[in-house]
């Protein structure tokens, strides 16, 4: 999953970015207003995060602008303490949550969590297809009840295609929710990275779960 993160404060920005890459999300930074509606508009997130006060535009402009032009990406919006109206005023704007700085990493993480399984529709924490059991809040992946060890990028990638079952995946779709902008497109990154994944949640299994559609893409399917 593709993380747009717009953040003045750039050291907060950074080590946010750098904890969410370790856990195996994408992820883009824009430091001020004006970038970050750009990279909103045209980048393809799954989520952003949005600073209230920033330079240039400032984020409830930016949530407006964005909602307005049919955008309807979860956004989590990062307030200061104690403005009860930034908050008002954010989640009338259309965010979907807001944290008050400072907040904890692990709280951060749980609340994306929870807006991407929000917005993917799906009710639960864990998503089975057929033996295969993948829980989005340990970021455990089981087969036949068997612990399948993954890095954290391997899991962002099973776990995409979990939220996105029974559908045909392209390189393109998987590249721009796993990886950010200045992934290289052209590399054949995607191909090595689904064979590695399919060793791993495939081999020894009579029954293969991610089926290849030649020409088209990838599918995670029973
Ligand atoms: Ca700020």
């Amino acid at each position: 999953m593709r993380i747009l993160i717009v953040e003045d404060e750039k050291p907060l920005a950074d080590i946010v970015k750098k904890g969410l890459e370790e856990e195996g999300y994408a992820v883009d930074i824009a430091y001020n207003g004006e970038d970050g509606f750009f990279m909103a508009e045209n980048e393809p997130s799954d989520l952003i995060i949005l600073d209230i006060m920033l330079p240039v535009i400032d984020g409830i402009t930016i949530l407006k602008r964005i909602r307005k032009a049919g955008i309807k990406t979860p956004v989590l919006m990062l307030t200061a303490k104690g403005t009860v109206m930034d908050k008002v005023s954010g989640l009338d704007s259309g965010a979907d949550d807001y944290l008050t700085k400072p907040f904890s990493f692990e709280e951060l993480l749980a609340r994306i969590r929870a807006l991407l399984r929000r917005d993917s529709g799906v009710k639960s924490s864990a998503i089975e297809i057929g033996d295969l059991l993948i829980d989005m809040a340990t970021h455990e992946v089981k087969r036949e009840g068997k612990t399948i060890l993954l890095s954290a990028k391997e899991y962002a990638l099973i776990e995409y295609m979990a939220l996105n079952k029974n559908r045909v995946l392209s390189r393109t779709n998987i590249s721009e929710h796993l990886y950010d902008h200045d992934f290289d497109l052209d590399s054949n990154v995607i191909d090595v990275f689904i064979n590695r994944i399919r060793k791993k949640v495939d081999r020894g299994f009579r029954k293969k779960l991610i089926h290849t559609l030649r020409g088209a893409g990838y599918m995670l399917k029973e």
